[in-house]
């Protein structure tokens, strides 16, 4: 009994690992995502068992207990199971409770990291750091399990550093009332829905500008905030 955590990567299947196909190649089932391109399964042997569980935000589609019965209930019957998660699966991906539930129950357990839905976010043009501009930057949740924001984001906004924000699309108006807060209402400001996917969209303004950019321009889940000056990088 073995459970591989695999990242998918952000979206572009050509973003992924050679390690995390030659896991999917070995799998004898693949327990997937929403946010995985579904493209990836393509590389699976013919046995090969597919089973959604997938996640849709802010709706509780498979909660994590379900999802350990899952892995309970496939352990038991295959051999070796990949679970494949968008992005990096430690990067607010969950990975961590999967593999510990697994180790467990008596399972081997490995992970392959993925390309994280931020990086994606250059394929927009904004690079997360550069000299003279950008020292480092924050990579947040925007919403907490409980639903509120983290207060991580306060003390973010007051650094001169990138803020990206992941699962923010819904606190949206309460970070931008953050920004206003402290000080930064004018701040550069972009948000990336399907970053490195052919429908790939980036609106970009000032921070207070954004709830009405995703209005214009439409956009919804999965989207990432990013605040900084970096975001003048952009071209457009
Ligand atoms: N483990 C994933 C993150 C899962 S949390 C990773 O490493 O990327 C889900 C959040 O990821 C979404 O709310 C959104 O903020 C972000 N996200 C995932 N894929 C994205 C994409 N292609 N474009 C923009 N944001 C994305």
């Amino acid at each position: 009994m073995e459970l591989i955590v695999v990242g998918a990567g952000p979206g572009d299947p050509e973003l992924v690992t050679l390690k995390a196909i030659k896991a999917l190649e070995r799998a004898d089932v693949i327990l997937y995502d929403n946010l995985a391109n579904k493209v990836l399964l393509d590389y699976r042997k013919e046995s090969c068992e597919l089973v959604y569980v997938g996640k849709t935000p802010y709706k509780k589609y498979n909660s994590q207990d379900e999802i350990n019965a899952l892995i309970k209930h496939y352990a038991d019957r295959f051999e070796v199971l990949v679970r494949l998660k968008g992005g990096d699966p430690f990067v607010f991906g969950r990975g961590m409770e999967e593999l510990a539930f697994a180790k467990s129950y008596g399972m081997k357990t490995s992970y392959i990291p993925g390309i994280t839905s931020m990086l994606g976010i250059g394929l927009s043009g904004i690079p997360l750091t550069h000299r003279g501009i950008s020292e480092g930057f924050w990579v947040i949740t925007g919403t907490k399990k409980d639903g509120s924001l983290s207060k991580d984001i306060q003390l973010a906004l007051q650094s001169k550093t990138t803020l990206v924000i992941y699962m923010g699309m819904k606190n949206l108006p309460f970070i931008v009332e953050e920004a206003v807060k402290f000080g930064k209402p004018n701040i550069p400001a972009a948000i990336i829905q399907n970053a490195s996917l052919p429908n790939m969209k980036m609106a970009k303004g000032t921070v207070v500008q954004l709830p009405e950019l995703v209005k214009t321009h439409g956009l919804t889940h999965p989207a990432i905030i990013v605040i900084g000056d970096v975001v003048e990088l952009a071209e457009g």
